[in-house]
């Protein structure tokens, strides 16, 4: 395919050494998780063998040890994705949790009736429930931004629905349930242009290209971590600044206070202040050996690979027959959303299933976009960086008895 060392990097990988059903694991559900690398496993286990205490109380060696790996992580999450500094990187569960915290905190006390909240129409659930939750509560809308039969969002529609009653504009960065990338500095652009901020979901594309904040200029952006070779149970929140110290806590407890009386209490100061109780320590040590492991590719090579995988599994499935690529943007990640004209996605992921190949199937948690193209779901094979040619060929194999059996 490409010169890029597959061997070398699924070397890394010891999950991918194993039978499933009797066969050699073919893994394609990365959009789902992605697997974990030795050094992140190792990570995580040398924290809890050498290193476990709790952090920010300094009373002794292993707490002062924890707390500096923990905001030495911060710090190299900081510069991964180039904020400005590393009190703007907040510590969540993952996207879902930053969306939540920003619509909860940020959009409960900047949104009034009458205000419009802009979604994309393909966005995963976890980028559209969180605001409906705090639009119902102050009587704001939450609208769809179209997108087209390819899976682009329709920048000229989006440019008309724009007005001063438009607050937010929360999109993917790439869609999960097609794999298409969205012109995100285009967008942000307009969005600022009439006064609105832009809420970035980054989950899915963190793994494959340097991020910037500073160049997407978007207000917030989340991602998890195990979405690029982390933990699961963590991710990370950026803000901008002033949007961030003017914004009131999420959750109340520990940690997020200066002082606490009964007279009234005083909040901590950033990135704190949005970080109650003990925070998943192991986890932010983990997603920092995942940083190491992604800068210590050539991710240039790396994308390289995984388009030229995403090409040749887009031929091979249509030159097989019977089946039909959803989603077919310019712009994609490798995301490969497929259905057939026999069978329902779910029966094709059981017989791939039985031969060792994991996919998934259903509606990805795009239950709008899903419904849009009339589908009840699609087959999504997903590749990363430790995928081969030789994963496609056994996918069509798959794909081929699938066919023999269901149609
Ligand atoms: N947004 C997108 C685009 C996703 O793909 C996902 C995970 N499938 C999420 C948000 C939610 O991520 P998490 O479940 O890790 O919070």
């Amino acid at each position: 395919l490409t010169d890029f060392d597959v061997a070398a990097i699924r070397a890394q990988f010891p999950i991918l050494r194993q039978e499933v059903n009797g066969h050699p694991l073919v893994y394609l559900d990365n959009a789902a998780t992605t697997q974990k690398p030795e050094s992140v496993i190792n990570a995580i286990a040398d924290y809890y063998r050498f290193d476990n205490s709790n952090v920010h109380r300094g009373a002794h060696a292993l707490s002062d040890r924890a707390t500096e790996k923990f905001e030495a992580a911060r710090q190299k999450l900081a510069e991964f994705v180039n904020a400005s500094s590393r009190e703007q990187i907040l510590w969540t569960r993952g996207t879902t949790e930053g969306v939540n915290l920003v619509a909860a905190s940020w959009g409960a006390s900047s949104l009034q009736a009458g205000d419009r909240v802009l979604v994309s129409a393909m966005e995963h659930h976890s980028n559209i429930v969180p605001w409906q939750m705090v639009a119902a509560r102050v009587g704001a809308t939450v609208e769809p931004i179209p997108v087209d039969a390819l899976g682009c969002i329709d920048v000229e529609a989006l440019a008309a629905m724009l007005d001063e009653r438009v607050k937010m504009v929360a999109v993917g960065h790439v869609s999960n349930a097609l794999g298409s990338i969205n012109p995100i500095q285009a967008i942000t652009t307009m969005v600022h242009d009439v006064g609105a901020r832009v809420f970035i979901d980054a989950a899915q594309s963190v793994a494959h290209w340097p991020l910037d904040v500073q160049a997407l200029d978007c207000d917030f952006l989340a991602f998890s971590a195990h979405k690029m070779f982390g933990p699961t149970g963590m991710g990370v929140l950026y803000g901008k600044r002033e949007l961030l110290e003017a914004m009131p806590p999420y959750q109340g407890g520990g940690e997020m206070i200066e002082s606490v009386s009964f007279a009234g209490t005083l909040y901590n100061k950033l990135p704190y202040k949005f970080e109650a109780g003990t925070p998943n320590i192991a986890g932010a040590i983990g997603l920092g050996a995942a940083v190491d492991f992604l800068q210590g590719l050539d991710r240039q090579a790396a994308d390289a690979h995984e388009k030229a995988l995403l090409a040749e599994a887009e031929a091979a499935l249509q030159s097989l027959g019977g089946f039909r690529l959803v989603g077919r943007a310019r712009e994609k990640v490798a995301v490969m959303s497929f259905v057939s004209d026999f069978a329902h996605p779910q029966d094709i992921g059981m017989i791939l299933d039985q031969q060792g190949i994991a996919v998934r199937t259903g509606n990805h948690c795009a239950q709008p976009i899903m419904d849009q193209y009339g589908l009840p779901g699609t087959v999504r094979a997903s590749f990363s960086l430790y995928n081969t040619a030789d994963d496609i060929s056994r996918l069509m194999a798959g794909l081929e008895k699938a066919k023999m059996f269901l149609a």
